[in-house]
């Protein structure tokens, strides 16, 4: 086979070979808790299923326009405009077939080859594959564990500016660690990205999946909004992850880039699908309270197992619907130094399977501690507590 060589640069999302793993086991007759993947066990509303079989059999069964039907784009412009104190039109939106092609999207819009840019990793795998398969450089940033938070290290991203960094990918309330900027760490950002003409992804997957405070977007800082593209998902908040409909929202010209993109992939996204989306914006919002409801009674449950567990701490973020315990003693108590080896143990011993920080990216230099990332947006408050439970008995049997 003659396949391209640029394909020796793209990458793939780990976690699903994880969810092969912890399928074969099943498949061996083993019970399985799952907390590996990001994925949701709850139904998207009625009302918006009702109202997408509405538009199908209404004929909305052909091409629509190459960025969207503009009443939803009109919608969500709005909606973001109110919640981000920003002035956008339909203009600043082009709908997507998920938030994850935004990713790829912005990166052809608007890096050239062996630019460079900043990433978060731990982070969302899409980022570093998309920059390196399409010519740029990736700089990774990390991490640092704070009290109660995960800090960004604005000191990683600092040292590593140079003219030829052109582009930040941010993801406030972050996959995998949870983390959430502070005002200060946001200005700072804002400042840096300024000063260096950097243009930014503000990956905001997780921007309404929240159990108390208020999402402050990056792009809300004065100055930001004409050099932030906002990834936009219907995924996380409406339970719609296999529906695939999101959007960029950013400046005009970007988006138009965006949109000439889509032209080019897949003309336009789901026509019906995307009257259902329009439910979901302007539709009942109790399934969406009531959803944070039940995420917020699994984060607590996992949460205050997992800190009871000798040699384990765990943040309780405030956002998305991760976990992201430091497992570092947990595994000397078992004599176990290898984070993947101490995974595959925890699934065959237990069943419980989870992802590490190792599908979140190479560990950076200096980086000693472990970590594990498990999801409880797929699992039921009563598997939390069994499962866990078992985690327990392992670490401290
Ligand atoms: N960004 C982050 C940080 C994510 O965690 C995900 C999905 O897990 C996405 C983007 C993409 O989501 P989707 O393509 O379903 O909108």
């Amino acid at each position: 086979m003659r396949i391209a060589d640029r394909i020796g640069r793209l990458g793939i999302e780990t976690a699903f070979a994880v969810s092969a793993e912890a399928a074969a086991f099943a498949a061996e007759g083993n019970k399985v808790y799952s907390f590996h993947l990001g994925d949701i066990n709850i139904m998207t509303p009625s009302n918006i299923m009702d109202a997408a079989e509405k538009a199908m059999r209404g004929g909305k069964t052909g091409y629509c326009p190459n960025a969207g039907i503009p009443q939803l784009r009109e919608l969500l412009a709005g909606d973001i405009s109110r919640s981000h104190g920003i002035d956008y039109t339909m203009e600043n939106v082009s709908i997507q077939t998920g938030g994850k092609p935004v990713i790829g999207k912005f990166l052809q819009a608007l890096m050239n080859t062996g630019d460079e840019v900043l990433y978060p990793n731990p982070g969302f795998p899409i980022y570093e594959s998309q920059i390196a398969f399409q010519g740029g450089r990736a700089l990774p940033y990390g991490f640092v564990e704070g009290k109660d938070n995960f800090k960004l290290d604005m000191d990683a991203i600092e040292r590593q500016l140079t003219p030829r960094t052109k582009l930040l990918i941010f993801n406030d309330w972050q996959n995998p660690t949870g983390a959430e900027c502070s005002p200060q760490e946001l200005e700072k950002l804002a400042g840096l990205a300024i000063k260096h003409d950097l243009y930014v992804l503000c990956d905001e997957a997780y921007y309404d999946v929240r159990y108390e405070g208020k999402s402050v977007s990056l792009a809300s800082i004065p100055g930001m909004a004409e050099r932030c593209v906002i990834l936009y998902t219907f995924s996380k908040k409406f339970a719609m992850t296999g529906w695939r409909l999101g959007a960029a929202i950013g400046p005009r010209d970007i988006i138009d880039v965006i949109t000439r993109l889509n032209v080019n992939d897949e003309s336009c996204t789901n026509h019906f699908l995307q009257y259902a989306a329009m439910e979901g914006l302007i539709g009942d919002q109790a399934p969406v309270r009531q959803m944070l409801d039940t995420f917020r009674a699994r984060r607590d449950a996992a949460a205050d197992i997992l800190n009871s567990i000798g040699g384990v701490r765990c943040f309780r973020p405030n956002v998305t619907f991760y976990l992201y315990p430091n497992v570092t003693g947990a595994m000397e108590r078992k004599g176990i130094d290898d984070l993947d080896e101490f995974r595959v143990a925890l699934l065959h011993e237990t069943g419980v399977s989870v992802c590490t920080r190792l599908h979140f990216g190479r560990a950076l230099e200096g980086e000693k501690d472990f970590y594990l990332r498990l999801a409880y947006s797929g699992i039921d408050i009563d598997e939390i507590r069994e499962g866990l439970g078992r985690f327990k008995a392992f670490v401290e049997g």
